[in-house]
């Protein structure tokens, strides 16, 4: 199994200066590879390479390694893109710009040695130390460090290490994220982070007032035209839930969790009581299947998801436990006056019942919500 441990970087002034001039380098060529990409339709590495290496060693101060690196980075973003249906037969290949993109490492670029370690920059090897925490620690022991990412967030450089064990067992304790899904927001993480909101609920009020109109006009080619706004809404719909996702362990990692904690979505209709306006504009299964995709990402990082009770997550107040008020976005503790964003509210409460005890639920990726027989256990 493969697990990835976000380790902050100690580094100098001198050492950020050059990793930050290796990162412009290695943007600059990925930018250079995507014409290339974009005219002979080239995602796979060996033939990138073969069409690419000497131009860029050429126009790019990188060393062979990293080049082959720079090469792996963009077919790997193009995969991505044509997995999420992105890339058609009779269409032009997208552009994509890497300014921003983070380093690739690998064995012959880095080496690590206890809490130092050496990286590849343009004027030769750095040393730099490792700030480990608890959780990055247990990540290193648990097996072999693999691939890396290099990638300065907020003026703060972060090694991503893939470490590879062989052992399944899920790194039981270390911090606990609770992940609210769906409600004013895609999804509320309680490490503070919103996904999604208003454009993308008013596309999808916009569709249902669509489906709507179809359906009570009821002739054979609406009933054609219903379906095939209905598979490309899904379609949508899944391309969404999976770059949320994919953002969503980019935040866990980043903050070292080792547990997600989510709501039980078969009580989704307890929950909002807002009547049948609000339960109308909620795609349930589109939800479902957000959390399907984060628990499947989650586990591939080695980080443990539990299901839990939502009871109450949304009207508790995460400060005191008292029960408070909510009004659409805002949350209001009648006890300690708390205020908060209601989403975030719901997501630190999640975070908190997670962190006693919860058992884990076998993985479920289904948008069929009504046919999913599961238990969840909370033990308080
Ligand atoms: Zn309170």
């Amino acid at each position: 199994m493969m697990r990835t441990a976000s380790i902050k970087l100690g580094v100098t002034a001198h050492q950020a200066a050059a990793l930050a001039a290796l990162q412009a380098a290695y943007a600059d060529a990925c930018n250079r590879l995507v014409p290339l990409v974009q005219e002979h339709r080239l995602w796979n590495r060996v033939s990138l390479h073969n069409r690419a290496y000497d131009r860029l060693r050429a126009e790019t101060p990188l060393g062979s390694q990293m080049v082959c690196n720079a090469i792996y980075t963009v077919c790997k973003a193009y995969k991505a893109q044509r997995q999420l249906g992105r890339i058609c037969k009779d269409t032009p290949v997208p552009s994509i710009r890497f300014d921003r993109a983070s380093v690739h490492f690998d064995k012959r670029t880095y080496s690590l040695k206890d809490e130092i370690i050496s990286l590849y920059t343009l004027g030769g090897r750095v040393s730099v130390s490792l700030r480990k925490g608890e959780h990055q620690r247990r990540i290193l022991e648990s097996g072999t460090p693999k691939e890396a990412e290099l990638l300065c967030r907020k003026g703060q450089w972060y090694f991503n290490l893939v470490v590879e064990s062989d052992d399944a067992k899920a790194l039981a304790s270390g911090p606990v994220m609770g992940l609210d899904v769906g409600e004013n927001n895609l999804a509320a993480a309680s490490t503070g982070k919103l996904w999604g909101g208003e454009a993308l609920r008013h596309r999808r009020d916009r569709y249902l007032a669509l489906r709507r109109r179809l359906q009570s006009n009821g002739s054979q080619s609406a009933r054609q035209l219903l379906r095939k706004i209905s598979g490309k809404e899904m379609r949508r719909v899944k391309q969404i839930n999976h770059e949320t996702s994919k953002a969503i362990l980019a935040e866990a990692i980043e903050h070292g969790i080792a547990r997600i904690t989510m709501e039980d979505l078969t009580h989704i209709r307890d929950r909002i009581k807002a009547g049948k306006r609000m339960r109308g504009r909620l795609h349930r299964w589109a939800f479902r299947q957000l959390q399907g995709f984060v628990e499947y990402k989650a586990h591939a990082h080695g980080i443990e998801v539990v299901y839990v009770d939502p009871a109450y997550s949304s009207r508790t107040c995460s400060g005191c436990g008292g029960l408070g008020r909510r009004a659409r976005h805002r949350f209001v503790c009648e006890q300690c006056g708390l205020r908060a964003h209601a989403d975030l509210n719901a997501s630190r409460n999640l975070a908190r019942i997670g962190g006693t005890a919860v058992l884990p639920r076998a993985a479920v990726n289904t948008p069929d919500v009504a046919n999913v027989g599961r238990e969840v256990h909370v033990l308080q």
